[in-house]
């Protein structure tokens, strides 16, 4: 082996495999209001890729912005997380709670020269850029303290600034983008720590991703540019620059970026639609990511083909009916007790009156015939309104159509036949055609009037599904309610 290969001094992905790191991500939201769906994608694919190379997920709550970040919206993220099933590794860290550690570091940067004091007040740069617009030049401030002598400080207070290269080019190798050439002219000496010491966002992103042992940045694309400026801080630490990969945006249906108006934006909203957390996990996934032609996947199958290589580099649209297909899909795909389960959960989030120890049972019975065509959990919930009712059922108004006369006379003379029967589906099929044969007619007509009875509608399961699960007791019951 000749090693690990290096492009621009970067370590290259995939250099865990050569034994050399583990694999290191972390999801960063900054907590001023709820999960976004874009945020929730970023974290997906950070957790995909962490527990797909045997890695560690990490999370990192970005509180430095004290007026804006509140602890429900924490807790808000935290439980959307939860709820798609992204579980992370450790304890969440909390960036203001690292303050010291940040000055420390900008306070290091300062001895070693790669920082610099700078005394200039907001009235100074405010005129400096005034002039600087004046004169046409660019506006970005200069300090003039950059390179000043110590002996010349005032005693007044100061920021901590990054003596940033101004000539040349800082290029971002990244694993989406592409390489990415950023003027250093174009880029600020950006504070690093602000005069009442607490330090600026962009200097305790890569302090804590540093500390974290971060390898790998998965992230939007709107972070790419602050990319450019925080490699500046990693190689002045010298320290080494994690991978990055920046992913682009979600847009809405019209390609337009994605916001109210399109619809759903918060992950919290998906689940209140009931959408089920596996085909939310599956749909995101695909959402700039693709693996061949693979639309629907297993989170096996997820967490082994998730890489860098298959995100797209234009955004991608949200797209409803591909999520309601996806959603349907998995939802054949899940166990039953697993089903039932989430389907309790989403009552619970919903606020509605929970399953009675009955109820579950009956689920749990007859979620074979429920979850064929269903996409989100309301969907479930109507389909089995068949045994989630209780007698007597009252038909809905097509169904009641159905319950003619002669309709209802072939269901009297079906029951007396319901109440002989042994209850195996054979049987019971045997039973019905019999009865609709003596009255000249097939399945097809009878079907109608034993979905009002057995169900109070006219779109339900199979009626000998329905049969089977509710049981003879209750069948006969409902037949007798129907045509007394
Ligand atoms: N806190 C940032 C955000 O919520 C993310 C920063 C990062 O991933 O580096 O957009």
């Amino acid at each position: 082996m000749t090693g690990i290969s290096q492009e621009n001094g970067r370590q290259q992905d995939g250099a865990d495999h050569d034994g050399a790191q583990r694999v290191v991500t972390r999801f960063a939201p900054s907590p001023t209001g709820y999960l976004h769906i874009g945020g929730a994608r970023t974290a997906l694919f950070n957790w995909l890729y962490a527990r797909g190379h045997g890695g560690t997920f990490l999370l990192r709550i970005e509180d430095t912005d004290r007026e804006r970040s509140t602890p429900e919206a924490t807790a808000a993220i935290l439980k959307g997380l939860e709820w798609l099933g992204l579980d992370w590794d450790g304890e969440p860290t909390s960036q203001f709670a690292r303050k010291d550690r940040h000055a420390e570091v900008a306070r290091a940067m300062l001895a070693a020269g790669s920082a610099y004091k700078c005394f200039s007040t907001q009235d100074e740069i405010a005129a400096f850029r005034a002039a600087a617009e004046a004169e046409k030049r660019s506006t970005l401030f200069q300090s003039p303290w950059r390179d000043a002598d110590p002996a010349t400080h005032p005693d007044a207070p100061f920021v901590i600034r990054l003596k940033a290269p101004r000539e040349g080019v800082t290029v971002i190798a990244d694993r989406v983008q592409g390489d990415v050439t950023f003027r250093n002219d174009q880029l600020d000496d950006m504070v690093l720590l602000r005069s009442d010491g607490t330090p600026t966002y962009m200097h305790a992103v890569v302090v804590d991703d540093h500390d974290m042992g971060v390898t790998h940045v998965i992230r939007g694309d709107d972070h790419l540019t602050n990319a450019a400026r925080q490699v500046q801080i990693f190689r002045a630490m010298g320290w080494a620059e994690p991978v990055f990969a920046h992913i682009p945006l979600i847009h809405g249906p019209d390609g337009k970026k994605l916001s109210k108006r399109h619809g759903a934006v918060g992950l919290e909203e998906y689940q209140l639609m009931g959408y089920p957390a596996a085909g939310m996990r599956n749909y995101l996934a695909r959402l700039g990511w693709s693996h061949g032609d693979d639309e629907v996947f297993t989170d096996a199958q997820a967490r082994a083909w998730f890489d860098l290589d298959g995100i797209g580099r234009s955004p991608a649209r949200l797209d409803f009916k591909k999520l309601e297909s996806i959603c349907g899909q998995q939802i054949a795909m899940a166990e039953d007790a697993a089903l039932v389960a989430e389907l309790e959960a989403f009552l619970a989030a919903t606020g509605e009156p929970a399953l009675t120890d009955r109820q579950r049972d009956l689920m749990l019975r007859g979620m074979y015939c429920l979850k064929e065509r269903a996409k989100t959990f309301p969907d479930l919930i109507e389909k089995a309104h068949f045994l989630l009712a209780d007698r007597p059922l009252v038909p809905d108004e097509k169904a009641a159509k159905s319950l003619d006369e002669v309709s209802r006379g072939i269901l009297s003379e079906l029951t007396p036949q319901l109440r002989n029967a042994s209850w195996t589906r054979e049987e019971l099929e045997a039973r019905v055609a019999a009865v609709a044969e003596a009255h000249g007619t097939g399945l097809g007509k009878i079907a109608g009037p034993l979905r009002a009875a057995l169900a109070g509608r006219s779109a339900t399961p199979s009626v000998f599904d329905m049969m089977l699960v509710i049981g003879r007791d209750e069948t006969v019951a409902r037949l007798s309610d129907a045509t007394r």
